[in-house]
């Protein structure tokens, strides 16, 4: 019998935590957790899904619209922002249950409170104090907000779930996934979005191509999208918000939200005191296996702030169940990391855009399409898709399959198994396509894109 009260105790019930605490009980480890909010983590409670359900429920919007075109009369659509937003809940409470569920009914221990390290073995969730033999730091993240005045007067993604109505005119600010993913979402709602970025392009680190043809969607379906230009403050005026600019203009706004980066949640665990180092971002420093630099403390998911989604942060808690109490020593693979940004249209990528190719592979073969979709020829809809490979010249192995347009994560979910299996250019061109489709593009690509011009 081990000294301590558990073998492993986590720290956070979202989505490394939990996949790590089932798996590692699974392996027979006697299992506690503590959750300082609500079981299902970011994720589940206020990322990926509440977000993918408003998705949904802000395109029909434009699928009204476009129904004119096949002979449907849509009387006015009328959307009300409390259901929505009630039905939302209603969902995510469902799901919050069967996440703690799987913890309880992997006989582990759940404590519901804010947890710290005492020293390397010793947690203390309030007035409780258990002790373990390994922990595992899987608490995630939190959104920032630029340091401006009148940030307070912002909300965060936390809170854009949480509106008691939908706002009139909206501006976002960032040029990140989750940016671009509630401009469309305020504006399939039918607000009036005003999306900021200070960088010469939204999508910062996707295909350059990908970039630039979804900031020509995203203007097409109305949002006002300005790049290279900055929030310098927020005020309160009668009548709402007055958002001042880099360039000397302002804005008025109902609601401002910032979408400019997390952080890990690292602050006030005591990792300092226990010797567990972080980087200059807060993050726990984590080798291959998720080990801190205390050698029975681990960390998974965004608190290690590797690649920042919830496929990535359940594989590294499985990887590290597996290794530690399964006899079963492995990594998590971060290569060719599939993801995609709901945007409407939205963004599927997997693999290396062709600026990390050229610097990686020297030579690559670039094929690429842009054509409207067949459903805009009727529905009249100004809306064009973008496909994109990236293939290794020497090799003829394709090490990158970009897309802007509709159901783009769908399609690109099943590219990245080819992109895995190391498929090349001829495997793509001798599989048959599915017509009529958009994705058979992916299949029937016969010409390269000419290499730019050097000066
Ligand atoms: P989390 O899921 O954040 O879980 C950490 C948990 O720890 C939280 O429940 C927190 O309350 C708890 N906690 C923190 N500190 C303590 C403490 N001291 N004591 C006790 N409990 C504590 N990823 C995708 O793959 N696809 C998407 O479409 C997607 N959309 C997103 C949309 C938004 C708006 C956001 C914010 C994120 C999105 N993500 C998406 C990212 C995804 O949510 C995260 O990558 C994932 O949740 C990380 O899991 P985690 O286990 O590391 O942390």
């Amino acid at each position: 019998m081990s000294q301590y009260d558990f073998d492993l105790f986590v720290i956070g019930g979202g989505s490394g935590g939990v996949r790590a605490g089932r798996i590692a009980a699974g392996h027979g480890a006697r299992v506690a957790v503590a959750e300082e909010y609500r079981y299902g983590g970011t994720c589940v409670i206020r990322g990926c899904v509440p977000k993918k359900l408003l998705v949904y429920g802000s395109e029909f919007s434009h699928a009204f619209e476009d129904a004119a075109g096949f002979g449907w009369t849509v009387p006015p659509a009328r959307f009300d922002w409390a259901t929505m937003i009630a039905n939302k809940d209603k969902e995510i409470g469902r799901l919050e249950k069967i996440y703690r569920g799987l913890f309880e009914n992997a006989g582990a221990k759940t404590f519901d409170g804010r947890a710290a390290l005492k020293d390397a073995h010793t947690v203390a969730i309030g007035e409780t104090t258990v002790t373990a033999e390994t922990i595992l730091i899987a608490t995630g993240g939190r959104p920032t907000k630029p340091a401006i005045p009148g940030a307070e007067l912002m909300i965060s993604s936390n809170e854009a779930f949480h509106l008691p109505a939908l706002p009139k005119r909206v501006v976002v600010i960032g040029g990140g996934y989750i940016a671009c993913e509630f401009a469309g979402i305020f504006n399939g709602f039918g607000s009036q979005v005003t999306q900021l970025y200070r960088g010469e392009q939204i999508l910062r680190g996707f295909d350059a191509d990908i970039r630039s043809h979804l900031a020509g969607e995203l203007v097409k379906s109305g949002i006002d999208l300005r790049v290279k230009i900055d929030v310098t403050a927020v005020e309160k005026v009668a009548g709402g918000l007055l958002v001042h600019l880099t360039d000397g203009s302002s804005l008025e706004a109902d609601c401002v939200m910032a979408a400019t980066g997390r952080q890990p949640n690292t602050d006030g665990l005591g990792l300092e005191a226990v010797g567990v180092k972080t980087d200059a971002d807060g993050a726990v420093v984590v080798d291959e296996y998720s080990r801190s630099s205390i050698g029975n403390i681990y960390a998974v998911g965004d608190v290690t702030n590797r690649i920042n989604l919830t496929p990535v942060a359940i594989r590294e808690g499985h990887a590290f169940a597996d290794t530690v109490f399964g006899k079963k020593p492995r990594k998590a693979d971060h290569t060719d990391v599939p993801a995609a940004v709901f945007s409407q249209p939205p963004v599927g990528t997997v693999g290396l855009s062709e600026e990390a190719a050229r610097k990686a592979y020297g030579e690559v073969d670039i094929y690429r399409t842009t054509f409207r979709p067949m459903r805009a020829t009727i529905s009249g809809r100004d809306e064009r898709i973008l496909m994109k490979l990236v293939v290794d010249a020497r090799s003829d192995r394709v090490i990158g399959a970009h897309m802007v347009g509709p159901e783009a994560g769908e399609i690109i979910q099943g590219l990245a198994i080819a992109i895995k299996a190391k498929a090349t250019k001829a495997d793509f061109d001798a599989t048959v396509g599915i017509h009529p489709t958009a994705a058979e593009e992916f299949v029937t690509l016969r010409e390269k894109v000419r290499e730019p011009v050097k000066a």
